[in-house]
């Protein structure tokens, strides 16, 4: 069973979440913050991302920005149409270009802000590169109410398997998230 809250945080914003209203171990957890204005400030980053994304004609509007020690590593948008490739999701690109910032493969210094809940194809991304928080706006249904594929939906409470993870996942207040939807329809294909 999933239920809704509403909470008010300390500086007044509203964050409604869906988390399991029983301890569920087939659900992801999503941990209920105060929303700081830390994370609002990279979450908006990400939502004006997606704005360039589909402005440039190089996607859907779907923003990601990776934080490595405070600083913005990588901010990118979905690149699907541009490159001719249905993987360009904002987060993987964003994850390709963060490891080759960093050399590497694990990301367990960086925490990611997406515009929207990552798809379970960018959430098995985000797991493997064993990123360590993962900050979110609008929640995928909205997404699919405009016409996006319905599995898109299934990232974060889909997968039994994630629930052990140790990842940090925080869903934020998602007005501007959700608005990136309506304010861009028509202006790219599905
Ligand atoms: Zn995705």
């Amino acid at each position: 069973m999933m239920s809704s809250e509403n909470k008010t945080t300390t500086n007044g914003q509203k964050v409604s979440v869906s988390v399991p209203s029983d301890p569920d171990p087939g659900h992801a957890t999503v941990k209920l913050t105060a929303s700081s204005d830390r994370d609002h400030k990279y979450l908006t980053q990400a939502v004006e991302e997606a704005y360039i994304g589909v402005e440039r004609g190089d996607g859907r509007p779907f923003g990601a920005v990776i934080v490595h020690k405070d600083k913005v590593l990588v901010s990118c948008h979905n690149m699907v149409l541009r490159y001719k490739d249905p993987t360009a999701h904002a987060e993987t690109v964003a994850i390709r270009e963060a490891c080759k910032k960093l050399n590497g493969i694990k990301l367990w210094e960086c925490e990611m802000y997406a515009s929207c809940e990552p798809c379970p194809m960018c959430f098995g991304a985000i797991h493997l590169s064993r990123l360590k928080r993962l900050v979110y706006g609008a929640q995928a249904e909205v997404a699919v109410a405009i016409g996006f594929n319905s599995c898109v939906a299934n990232g974060v409470k889909g997968t039994e398997l994630f629930h052990k993870s140790s990842l940090e996942i925080v869903k934020l207040d998602a007005s501007i998230a959700e608005q990136v939807f309506q304010n861009t329809k028509g202006k790219f294909t599905l």
